[in-house]
Parts: structure tokens; sequence; C-alpha cells
């Protein structure tokens, strides 16, 4: 399973369906992207299987400058199309790819979303569905994910877009592997920085218990109790 993102890049989709690639290694029952290309269009692609499914659904009409993409290693759920990444809130607001288990869903899904009809079996949708509860209430993107975080239990790497902001990529992670990749007028995110190294060789750590905010020229890194943390980049050198 794994995990890719891509804020300021033309090409996000070539970006994220070669960065899927990479990551087939760490194996995976279904994949799927999302696209927004930061002007009032977006695109949702999920299949079940081999990545070449998904690449054979993914055409050039799918343009756009922010992108997240998954492979799915099922957990909770099936694989199938519904249970694959990413999830939707049912507001249509927010997309989220996830990597983990979040043992607490039921619990939370009873506790705050029992008025909110599922389209999925999954763990992930529940957190999704959560934050953009939070932001209904009132909280903005970064606050209501920040919240969702403090109350999951078990493990996670996400990559979050509020379509409201498609300007900004939020990712946080709890022992599951997540790393920033740092660009010049760009930034990506992936679960393994082989994904990542055609785009850049400069990375930066995300520590447990983080929330960052990724715009194409910032890394906002803050603890999930709001203290700013500034982090320098590391070089990770191509294997031949
Ligand atoms: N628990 C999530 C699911 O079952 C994510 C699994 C994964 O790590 O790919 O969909």
């Amino acid at each position: 399973c794994g995990i890719v993102g891509v804020i300021g890049k033309k090409n996000t989709t070539e970006i994220l369906m070669q960065g899927l690639e990479k990551l087939e290694y760490r194996g995976y029952d279904s994949a799927g992207i999302y696209v927004n290309d930061q002007a009032g269009h977006d695109y949702l692609v999920k299949r079940v299987g081999r990545i070449k499914n998904l690449e054979a659904a993914v055409d050039d009409s799918i343009q756009g400058t922010l992108g997240i993409g998954h492979t799915r290693w099922a957990t909770n759920g099936k694989p199938s199309v519904a249970n694959s990444h990413p999830h939707i809130s049912n507001d249509e607001r927010f997309y989220l790819v996830h990597n983990g288990v979040i043992t607490n869903a039921n619990e939370l899904k009873r506790q705050y979303l029992l008025d909110i009809e599922f389209a999925s079996e999954t763990d992930t949708e529940v957190v999704v569905q959560l934050i953009a509860l939070f932001a209904r209430e009132g909280l903005s993107a970064k606050e209501a994910f920040r919240k969702a975080l403090t109350m999951v239990d078990g493990s996670y790497a996400f990559s979050l877009v509020d379509r409201l902001t498609p300007d900004t990529l939020f990712v946080a992670k709890n022992k599951s592997p997540l790393l920033i990749g740092k660009g010049d007028g760009f930034n990506v995110v992936a679960s393994d920085a082989l994904a990542m190294l055609s785009e850049t060789d400069q990375f930066v750590e995300m520590k447990d218990e983080e929330i960052v905010a990724l715009t194409q020229d910032g890394i906002a890194i803050e603890t999930l109790d709001g203290t700013p943390v500034h982090r320098e980049a590391f070089t990770v050198k191509m294997e031949e």
C-alpha cells in the first residue's frame, strides 16, 4: 500500500501514476487518484487490481496542479471500487487517502456520524466524514483535520484535499510512513522517497502526530498541539 501527493506541478497526473508504480512493491489490491486543476475542474478515478487497470482509465483530459494517489491493501472492507481510495465526504468537499488502520472507527461512527450515509465499509471514510462534520460546525479545513487526528486511534498516513482551498495539501502520519519531497515551486509527498526521486532529491522527514500544510512554495509543519516545527531537508541519493 502507498500514498503519493503533488502540489504545484503541471504534470500532476503523470507524477502520481509514476509514483504509484514505484510503490507497487509495497503490495496493493486497488488504486485511485484525485486531481484538481485549481481552476474549478477535478477528477477522481479508482480501479480494483493492477495499477495498469487504473492507467487504462486515466487519459490526457485529467490535468491538474494538485493531486493525491493511493494504493490500497484492504483492512476494513473487501477490495472494491467503493472501498478504494480517495474517500469523499458526503458534501463532496474533502478527499482523503489513507494507509493504516483506525482502530476506533466504529466508535467514532456511532458517536458522531449516526445520520451519515456511508458509501464504503472503510475506516478511512469515517475520518473524512468526521473532518467534514467539524468543518460544517465552523472549523477551517486544517483545524477540522487536526481535531479528527486528535480523536483517531491506530495507524495512519493521511493526505487530505479541501476542494475549497485547492492550493493546499494537508498531510499527517502516525506509525505509517510518509515523507515530504521539497521542490522548487512545488512539493510532493510519498510513502517512500523512491516514488518521487524523479522530481526531487530533497526530502523532509515527518514525525508522528504532526500536521503539515503544503503549498507550492511552502511546507508548514506543526505538532498536533499547534507548535510550529522547523525541519531542514536532507538529500536522498538515487541508487543506480
Ligand atoms: N484501512 C484502510 C482501508 O482498509 C487503508 C488500508 C491501506 O493501508 O491501504 O481501506
